[in-house]
């Protein structure tokens, strides 16, 4: 008989989980949202998943989507001074996660993965962990559901280093090359433009990142859409003019109404493992591993620990899972998470001098833009330009 697995929460890493799992497990996925309630309600996040992810989504055989958004580059701004665009060794997308969640579960579902609508507390977990052979806390920043320990040396803050504020629009004129923008403001923060596909067509996500209590952290108390939207118009309009020449103002507008949020996050790394009654639970995503989205890695990271915990489970598949599978697991995934994390910790402060010289370096020679471009895709590069200098031409 296959043994019995359970994942709490359908986002990136619980979904990815579920596709890997599925031919070699028997699979229940248990989320709080029916997917009609998470395609028609708010936005969850930005995301875009880079070659890697792709890669693995095709391994795992998600569902594909369209290719008419790909992301072939990334444009970097400081100030108001356009530095360079660096062009993705391979194209990244990005997709609304309220179409690519509600979709992929249907899919799942057709395929066999059991899907129970209920949402886990502290007291209904114990009697999954007695009914399945292991439970994968899958909740995502809500979560986790269990102590899972926390990594000190990974998890310096004790409140929110970045403010999110995030519009997906219509009516912005799309950069060229197609690409996700990112222009930083000194002692302000940040703004990501990132072209995404929705259930309406393809938009333009506006993702500002707002350092607390600076002269861009000004959409407090902005609860409706229409409010948001005047606001997002009249803080581009000051903030980033580059983009405010794109924009049409009569046609500027929310996709839907339920597309902003904002939000502030304080990261945590967790040990992804513990036991509970002696038996093995193990967390999997945000859940455990929670950055700040400055450096657009929460999706990408989520996918390799998913894909790291299935080469676990698969290697253990016949013998007790047990702390040593728990421990096989971090050990597998303990360094990227570090090289991610301090990487995006490192983000959200004034950038290092070494840094800005290389960005500026990028500004006058192709090659080493297009290096730049990869360290969003590949973060252990930006681990390395960051913190060993040796390692920098
Ligand atoms: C503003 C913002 C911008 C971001 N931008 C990017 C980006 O550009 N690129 C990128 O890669 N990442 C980005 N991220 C991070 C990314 O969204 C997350 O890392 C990713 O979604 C994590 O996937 P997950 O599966 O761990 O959790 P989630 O996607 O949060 O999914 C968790 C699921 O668990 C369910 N759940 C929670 N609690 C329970 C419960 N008790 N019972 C049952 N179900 C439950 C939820 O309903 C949800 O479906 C951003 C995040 C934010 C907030």
């Amino acid at each position: 008989m296959k043994k019995r697995l359970c994942i709490i929460g359908s986002g990136v890493a619980g979904l990815h989980l579920a596709y890997a799992l599925k031919d070699d497990f028997d699979i229940t996925i248990i989320e709080r949202q029916s997917s009609d309630q998470i395609k028609n309600g708010r936005i969850m996040s930005t995301q875009v998943h880079f070659g890697s992810t792709r890669n693995r989504e095709k391994r795992f055989n998600v569902p594909k989507w369209g290719e008419q958004a790909l992301i072939e580059s990334i444009h970097i701004t400081i100030g108001n001074q356009k530095l360079f665009v660096g062009k993705l060794r391979d194209p990244a997308l990005s997709v609304d996660q309220r179409l690519y969640y509600s979709h992929s579960i249907k899919d799942l579902v057709g395929q066999g993965v059991s899907f129970r609508l209920e949402k886990v507390d502290k007291e209904s977990v114990e009697v999954l962990i007695d009914e399945f052979d292991l439970v994968i806390d899958c909740t995502g920043k809500n979560g986790p559901l269990f102590p899972f320990p926390i990594e000190e040396d990974l998890s310096p803050f004790q409140t929110p280093q970045r403010k999110c504020i995030v519009g997906y629009f219509i009516g912005i004129k799309e950069n060229t090359p197609l690409g996700v923008s990112v222009t930083v403001l000194p002692e302000l923060g940040e703004m990501f433009e990132i072209p995404a596909i929705t259930e309406h067509g393809p938009v333009t996500i506006m993702f500002i990142m707002a350092i607390p209590n600076s002269d861009l952290d000004i959409f407090k108390g902005i609860k409706n859409a229409e409010e948001f939207t005047l606001k997002m118009r009249s803080t581009v309009q000051q903030f980033f003019p580059e983009i405010y020449n794109r924009m049409d103002g009569k046609h500027f507008a929310l996709c839907d109404e339920n597309s902003f949020l904002q939000t502030a996050i304080t990261p945590v790394i967790r040990k992804p493992y513990l036991l509970v009654n002696n038996k093995l639970v193990v967390g999997c995503g945000d859940s455990v591993f929670l950055n700040d989205p400055i450096t657009g890695q929460g999706c990408n990271l989520s996918s390799y620990c998913a894909e790291q915990l299935y080469e676990t489970l698969t290697e253990y598949k016949n013998s007790k899972w047990d702390a040593e599978t728990g421990e096989c697991y971090w050990n597998r995934t303990k360094q990227y998470v570090k090289e991610v994390t301090e990487w995006t910790n490192a983000m959200t402060k004034p950038l290092p001098e070494h840094v800005v010289q290389l960005l500026l370096q990028g500004a006058q020679d192709q090659v080493k833009a297009n290096e730049i471009a990869e360290w969003f895709a590949n973060p252990t590069k930006a681990y390395n330009a960051f913190f060993s200098k040796t390692t920098i031409h």
